[in-house]
């Protein structure tokens, strides 16, 4: 690709023809584009352009009245995407700031390409996004642990479900000795990801670095695995650091806080952009619904062919999926770890349900306390005339 867009400061940070159209309108208020790299309450770190490089600003993210004492929502802080959610600002989205606020702030969100959205463990139902904008998510395994196959078929379903392309990267390939059976491992994890690529890498004997390097050079990446599957190392190799320096780090704080959480939005000297964010560390299951689908892609076709649209494959008359688990052209753990994310998933999507059922009633209520007490006060008022 060529065109103005190569040449333009951030495009180290992403920024594409895509991204340009989406900013145009911005432009002739005065704004400035720029990418969020962090976001801590309320404020946050933007890349912009700046006489021709590029400069990290902290901008707020939004204009505070003065001497307002109700919490502010400035509108700013919202992006709307296609589906009517309100979203707040988080790493990696496109933003249009006002370089002459003092402070510097966010007044527009671009449109999502993509969003990596947390729906559990978060107080809000509408889920939580850690990531914006990802096109691939680099799902480290390691092979110093036995495969586990079932977790990883769970990351999957977090790639496919936020819309990007998903990515297997099994690390640490130096530890298995035999190529062979690194092979077979391979091979294994292709069978379980339908439409993935997988590649070995060990950061020790720098082994399919380079091919990593290259299939994260064309876009915006995440890191997800894990704890201890190698992602800080994988990231330091990414970024050109010394991988001992993540060790280092950790150690001398003793809290086992990684260097890269500083570092939430890095350009790669070999082109990409690397988000790696504490927020999407230690990650759970999402809702991941359409995700599961693609992970499974072979099971729902086999469902096609069942005689029962709604068949639950397990003991129903004309199951085409049990009869591939009888011919043995499905296997019985995979179609175990399907049934088993889809209750996951539907136990998940119930509790949030039900949370935002909760919430609601509560908001409902109090307006209705409100509005008695109103009603009442002005009840009082006219009796006093
Ligand atoms: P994270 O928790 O996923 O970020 O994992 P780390 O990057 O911190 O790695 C966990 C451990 O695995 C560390 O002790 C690393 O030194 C080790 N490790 C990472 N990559 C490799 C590798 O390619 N080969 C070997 N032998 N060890 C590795
Ligand atoms: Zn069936």
């Amino acid at each position: 690709m060529t065109g103005p867009t190569d040449t333009h400061p951030l495009s180290p940070y992403g920024w594409d023809a895509g991204v340009a159209e989406d900013f145009a309108p911005y432009r002739s208020q005065g704004l400035v584009p720029a990418r969020v790299a962090r976001v801590d309450r309320g404020r946050c770190s933007v890349v912009v352009a700046r006489e021709g490089s590029t400069a990290t600003v902290h901008a707020v993210t939004g204009p505070v009245a003065a001497g307002d004492t109700t919490p502010y929502v400035p509108t700013a802080l919202f992006a709307k995407p296609s589906d009517g959610k309100l979203r707040t600002v988080c790493t990696g989205d496109w933003a249009a700031v006002d370089l002459e606020a003092d402070p510097p702030a966010v007044r527009a969100l671009l449109p999502r390409r993509t969003a990596f959205v947390r729906s559990t463990s978060s107080k809000r139902s509408d889920g939580q996004v850690l990531a914006a904008n990802i096109d691939l998510v680099v799902i480290a395994v390691s092979l110093a642990v036995e495969l586990d196959l079932a977790r990883m078929e769970r990351f999957l379903a977090l790639a496919w479900e936020c819309g990007a392309q998903p990515l297997l990267v099994l690390t640490k390939a130096d530890l298995v000795e035999d190529p062979v059976s690194l092979g077979y491992l391979v091979s294994d994890c292709e069978a379980a990801a339908p439409g993935v690529p997988v590649l070995a890498v060990s950061a020790e004997s720098g082994a399919g670095v380079d091919d990593l390097a290259s299939a994260v050079a064309g876009g915006t990446a995440v890191l997800l695995g894990q704890s201890g599957a190698g992602k800080s190392t994988l990231a330091n190799v990414l970024a050109g650091a010394d991988a001992q320096r993540v060790q280092a780090a950790r150690d001398s704080d003793g809290k086992g806080r990684h260097t890269t959480t500083t570092r939430d939005l890095m350009p790669l000297p070999g082109g990409g952009v690397l988000i790696d964010t504490p927020g999407l560390r230690g990650v759970g299951l999402w809702d991941a619904g359409s995700g599961i689908a693609q992970v499974f892609s072979e099971i729902e076709e086999l469902a096609l062919s069942c005689r029962f649209h709604n068949c639950a494959h397990d003991a129903e008359p004309g199951c085409a999926v049990l009869a591939a688990v009888a011919d043995g052209e499905l296997s019985d753990r995979r179609l175990h770890s399907y049934r088993k994310l889809l209750r996951e998933n539907e136990w998940i999507a119930s509790r949030t349900d039900s949370r935002l059922e909760a919430e609601v009633r509560r908001e409902w209520k109090r307006r209705q306390v409100i509005g008695r007490d109103r009603a009442q006060r002005a009840g009082e008022g006219l009796d006093d005339v």
